[in-house]
């Protein structure tokens, strides 16, 4: 399957016949770490869709993000397009990626199982697979990673300052991650520019804003938010 192994020897590419390129395990790993905070935005202005697949290994635990580039014109085919970043686990935190708490796998031979607490674990990518369209050329890739970096990073700084999110003049919809409200478009709802500069009065950034906020359905207050629509650079 791997026909093709590029200058970087962390990024490798299917389908590649390119002779030129620059696409980093940086790169790649950078969009997979900002997917994680902002998916909800990825998949419903860009189409990509995201997963995490956990692999517990005894004490060495690894996870590979999957990231699938949805290809409107072409969605048959789209399983076929887009980026497997993995992280593997590292004993020390200086230059770990992200930190999670996982149960370790514990089983034996003859008993299988996992208990105990969660244990702090440190995780560093490792290597990238990317998969792109037959001929498509690496800088299309290259340039459209960087292109989703600078949307995700303008999103930070929406969710860090909320002044800034009313200014731009973008709204702001917010979602119960239950389910319980965001599936049915058309009833999510939705602040204004304006409303949210009323908010920016009291709460700094989004995170300030959602945790005094409560579901009017279900009574939770894991609420989200996303911005109202696509980011223009
Ligand atoms: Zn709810």
């Amino acid at each position: 399957m791997l026909k093709y192994q590029h200058g970087d020897p962390s990024v490798r590419f299917v389908h590649g016949n390119s002779k030129r390129g620059s696409l980093t395990l940086d790169l790649c790993k950078t969009f997979a770490l900002k997917y994680r905070t902002h998916s909800e935005y990825f998949t419903r202005y860009e189409n990509i869709r995201g997963s995490i697949i956990r692999f517990h290994e005894g004490n060495l635990p690894s996870q590979s993000h999957h990231l699938i580039f949805q290809d409107s014109e072409n969605i048959e085919n789209s399983s076929d397009l887009g980026m497997i970043v993995n992280f593997e686990s590292t004993p020390n935190d200086s230059d770990c990626d992200y930190q999670e708490f996982i149960h370790r796998d514990i089983s034996t031979a003859n008993k299988w199982g996992r208990n105990g607490t969660p244990i702090s674990t440190f995780f560093s990518a490792n290597f990238a697979i990317v998969k792109r369209k037959q001929g498509q050329p690496v800088r299309w890739f290259h340039s459209e990673l960087n292109r989703l970096v600078s949307v995700a990073s303008a999103l930070d700084r929406f969710h860090e300052n909320l002044s800034l999110w009313s200014e731009q003049k973008y709204g702001m919809i917010v979602i119960c991650p239950t389910g319980c409200h965001w599936q049915k478009k058309g009833k999510e709802r939705v602040f204004s520019p304006t409303e949210i500069g009323v908010f920016a009065m009291r709460s700094k950034t989004s995170k300030d804003l959602l945790a005094k906020m409560k579901c009017s359905r279900c009574g939770k207050n894991a609420i989200r938010s996303i911005v109202e629509k696509p980011i223009r650079l």
